[in-house]
């Protein structure tokens, strides 16, 4: 048998997951994922550039990848009922909860995810 026929052998259904992407809402978040995904890979490849074929490094354009990042994650906030400076605030809750006096190799990989997980649940306080 060949690779592809072993392969596709464990190839799932779509009739699920067209349904569940038949949702605006769902939509919107993959427009946003794929968005995230392609940019970063503009702002990969910059650095591919300038680090393997000695290209110039352009931070201007990284500034644009920069910007092309937040405005996916504008729509990805604002799909999930929150803001940017709410995301802000909950990522700053969460590394405070990993690393509460400052970055150490231990509490990278020795994280308490229960915690982690009840710090992004908490309602931050709104900047409006
Ligand atoms: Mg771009």
């Amino acid at each position: 048998m060949s690779y592809q026929k072993k392969a596709l052998r464990t190839e799932p259904s779509y009739e699920a997951p067209q349904s569940r992407l038949n949702n605006p809402s769902t939509t919107r978040l993959v427009h946003a994922a794929m968005g995230l995904q392609t940019e970063a890979g503009e702002l990969t490849d910059a650095l591919k550039r300038h680090i393997f074929y000695g290209k110039e490094l352009d931070r201007t354009n990284l500034k644009e990848e920069a910007g092309d990042l937040c405005w996916y994650l504008a729509i990805l906030a604002e799909e999930l009922g929150t803001t940017l400076e709410e995301l802000q605030e909950l990522n700053i809750k969460k590394l405070q909860a990993r690393f509460p006096n400052k970055f150490t190799e231990e509490d990278a990989t020795t994280r308490d995810l229960e915690t982690e997980r009840q710090v992004l649940e908490e309602l931050p306080e709104r900047f409006f």
